[in-house]
Order: C-alpha cells, then sequence, then structure tokens
C-alpha cells in the first residue's frame, strides 16, 4: 500500500546555495516541521568513521547499519538526529565528515534508510526537507519543490565565511555523478538562484510561489 504522508516542502540544491538558512526560515514562518536531511549522512559518516570503518567498505558499512539505532526526535520543531544514543551535535562539522560524507551517501543501503526515516517523519507531520534528492527521489509526488542555487564564487564565499575546510566543489562533483539519487533539479522544481538575495528574499520568493500554489498554512 502507497505510503500516506503529511505536506512537504522539498529544498533541494547543492552545498552552500542557503538551503539550511532559507528551509529553517521557512519552517518557522510556515509552523512546518524543519528536516536537514544531510545531517542524517553526516550522522551516518561520522558513526562509520567512529567505528574505524573505511568509508569505501560497503559491506561494512551495511552490517554496522545494521545494528546502528538511529533515531529522529523533534526539539523546537526541528529534527534531530541521535546515533546509537549519542548526538553527533558539531562533530558532524568536521573535517573528516565533510571528506568522506559524499563518498558514504553513493551507497543505495544508506541512502534507503535515510529516505525510511524522512518518510516516517512525513507520516506525522508537515514538513520542510532540505537535501539533495528530495523532490526527485524521496518524495516526487510531493507538488512543492525548490532548488536553490548559487554561483560558485558566491557559494566558496558562504562556506569560507563559515570557518572550517569543506571542499565543497569536491563534493559537489561527486552528488551529482554518483549513479544512486544524483543531485539533480526534479523536472517540476521551482529553480531560485540566491547569488545576491538575502535569506528572507528567497523565503518570501517561496512564500509566493506556495500561496498561488494553494498552499494554507
Ligand atoms: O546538506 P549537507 O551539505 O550537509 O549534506 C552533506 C552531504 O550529504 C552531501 O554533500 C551529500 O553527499 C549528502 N546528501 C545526500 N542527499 C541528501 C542530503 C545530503 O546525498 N538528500
Amino acid at each position: 500500500m502507497r505510503e500516506q504522508f503529511h505536506r512537504v516542502i522539498a529544498i533541494d540544491g547543492p552545498a552552500a546555495s542557503g538551503k539550511s538558512s532559507v528551509a529553517r526560515g521557512l519552517a518557522r514562518r510556515l509552523g512546518f516541521v524543519y528536516v536537514n536531511s544531510g545531517a542524517i549522512y553526516r550522522a551516518i559518516t561520522w558513526r562509520i568513521l567512529q567505528k574505524k570503518i573505511h568509508p569505501e567498505e560497503n559491506e561494512r558499512i551495511a552490517d554496522a547499519l545494521q545494528t546502528a539505532a538511529i533515531t529522529c526526535c523533534l526539539q523546537d520543531n526541528e529534527s534531530r538526529i541521535l546515533i546509537d544514543d549519542v548526538d553527533p551535535g558539531e562533530r558532524l562539522r568536521d573535517d573528516c565528515v565533510n571528506e568522506n560524507v559524499a563518498g558514504v551517501s553513493q551507497f543505495p543501503v544508506v541512502r534507503q534508510i535515510v529516505a525510511k526515516k524522512l518518510h516516517e517523519h512525513a507520516q506525522s507531520h508537515d514538513l520542510i526537507v532540505e537535501g539533495r534528492d528530495i523532490g526527485s527521489v524521496v518524495f516526487p509526488d510531493t507538488p512543492y519543490k525548490f532548488y536553490l542555487n548559487a554561483s560558485p564564487e558566491v557559494r566558496l564565499q558562504r562556506r569560507a565565511a563559515q570557518g572550517g575546510r569543506d571542499e565543497i566543489t569536491i563534493r559537489d562533483r561527486a552528488d551529482s555523478s554518483r549513479p544512486v539519487s544524483p543531485l539533480v533539479i526534479a523536472k517540476d522544481a521551482h529553480i531560485i538562484d540566491t547569488s545576491h538575495l538575502t535569506i528572507q528574499e528567497v523565503i518570501n520568493e517561496i512564500v509566493g510561489v506556495l500561496e498561488k500554489m494553494g498552499l494554507r498554512t
């Protein structure tokens, strides 16, 4: 039987395109729950590395995930991820996670687990979900799809301003070229170039589109 979901607004796009700030702000404005799917991929990657599993060892990753307890709970209308009862918190942004998350995310077993968690969330809440394949693969039937982009220069500047090292160009290339659920623009997505827009302007544009589509909040 087909799963029944609440309303889902998909916000996809490459790294540093503005997805997180926009999705979080939009969720507050509409009263939806905010879910960062990248955080789930990051948590899995962090746990795999912590267990000293090489990020290319597909079978060991699959074995480890069979016994891993991955829990998504709600805090202030945002989804938080616990893995084996630990909240990885700021460790999700560690350099080793940045470097390996795209590699771990390419495995179908990993993608299936994350999609299942997102589907579970959508069975009980209206969601704003940010990611790479949310409109194209995870929730293809939602009519509310947005794809945020920004020039490579602007995205690099934004990431540098956040501190830390994150080779977003390498990650974007890996995310766009993997065989399973690559980063693509869903054919019915509304595309927004955020290079020269403020977060508020992007949110306003999305709300305008949603209102035209008849979304009631
Ligand atoms: O959104 P964020 O940059 O934190 O995502 C980290 C990584 O997680 C991405 O570079 C990508 O490899 C993976 N990811 C994905 N599919 C999603 C969300 C994130 O493959 N829906």
